[in-house]
């Protein structure tokens, strides 16, 4: 009898040991395009994560050259 309890209490440990949940560190780093606000290029109309683009006067571009082509243009037709 004592070492059906005996054994008892390691199944017991056992089942506390595998059964601990594990805590895992989550990496949370911010992955493009995951969870953040996508912006359209004013001047090709392409979409792109906030933080890839360009901002200048209020309007997002994908990238330095369509931000000046954009204004290029929106100056000329002033
Ligand atoms: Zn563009």
């Amino acid at each position: 009898m004592k070492l059906l309890f005996f054994l008892f209490l390691v199944l017991l440990v056992y089942v506390l040991v595998f059964k601990k949940p594990q805590a895992r560190p989550r990496p949370n780093f911010p992955g493009p395009g995951k969870g953040e606000d996508m912006v359209r290029c004013a001047q090709c109309g392409v979409h792109l994560p906030r933080s890839e683009g360009v901002l200048s006067q209020g309007e997002f571009y994908c990238s330095d050259e369509h931000r000046r082509q954009h204004q290029a243009s929106s100056a000329a037709s002033d």
